[in-house]
């Protein structure tokens, strides 16, 4: 399984893009970052596109991927797939013909560019030669982080979230897990707002992690606030876990 990072920040400045990974090329963890760095065809081979939660910086570009595919796709749509409150909240409150058009009908109701997906959480998903699963994590809105299994390999993403216990849980279950992709949002003065916005600093990732019963296994932190990455290195080195890394922004990593 590749997973190549499209984004991996909390934030958007020059060089620095929102959270969107690309596994194997076909399969999207949130859309942050695509029509701005896929080329067309890139972006035309597509298929799944798992959403974590609502906020904008993890759905922005699902709505310039349709506008871009919306001519030319009329038999394969772009399956965009969450727990059914995710998804109704995107249909509402973007695709609802005033933010955006609602491509669930476009080009044509028969052959639409996007199709939404309701999956129920904790539930194995056959998506080809993927099995994924979504998680109930801890964020101020609802959200869901994924396992992603390709063969005998799994990845956990937890996408935004506060401390948590159920995804530490499935994770201990998981004897093939190869990586975990957790945010690490905020340095550690800034824990108030790191609380009270459902997200995590160093120190409070030091305390999840102790959840994590599969030593050894590569964590790998996105979501970083690009204006505070400097002090993150210098905080997460200081917890003195092992095997820890910062994800890096169009890299491609084989799990
Ligand atoms: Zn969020
Ligand atoms: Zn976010």
């Amino acid at each position: 399984m590749e997973i190549r990072v499209l984004g991996c920040y909390g934030g958007e400045l020059p060089g620095y893009r929102f959270c969107s990974f690309a596994v194997d090329g076909k399969l999207l963890l949130d859309a942050g970052a695509v029509t701005s760095v896929l080329r067309l065809p890139e972006q035309r081979r597509l298929s799944y596109i798992l959403v974590t939660h609502t906020h904008l910086d993890h759905i922005k570009d699902i709505p310039f991927l349709a506008a871009n595919l919306v001519d030319e796709r009329f038999h394969q749509p772009v399956n965009i797939i969450s727990t059914g409150q995710i998804i109704e909240s995107i249909k509402s409150h973007l695709f609802n013909d005033a933010l955006w058009p609602d491509f669930t009908v476009l080009p044509t109701v028969e052959f639409p560019v996007l199709k939404f997906i309701s999956i129920d959480p904790e539930v194995d998903v056959p998506l080809q030669e993927f099995t994924i699963r979504a998680i109930p994590v801890n964020h101020t809105v609802r959200a869901v982080g994924y396992i992603i299994r390709k063969g005998r390999s799994a990845i956990l993403y937890t996408g935004d979230t506060g401390p948590t216990e159920r995804i530490w849980e499935e994770a201990n279950d998981l004897e093939d897990l190869k990586a975990v992709m957790v945010e690490t949002s905020f340095p550690n003065g800034l824990r108030a707002v790191a609380e009270s916005s459902g997200h995590m600093t160093p120190l409070m990732l030091k305390r999840e992690l102790k959840k994590l019963r599969r030593r050894g296994v590569p964590i790998l932190l996105a979501h970083m606030k690009p204006q505070y990455l400097g002090l993150l290195k210098k905080e997460v080195r200081q917890i003195g876990y092992p095997k820890i890394s910062f994800l890096r922004q169009g890299e491609r990593y084989q799990f």
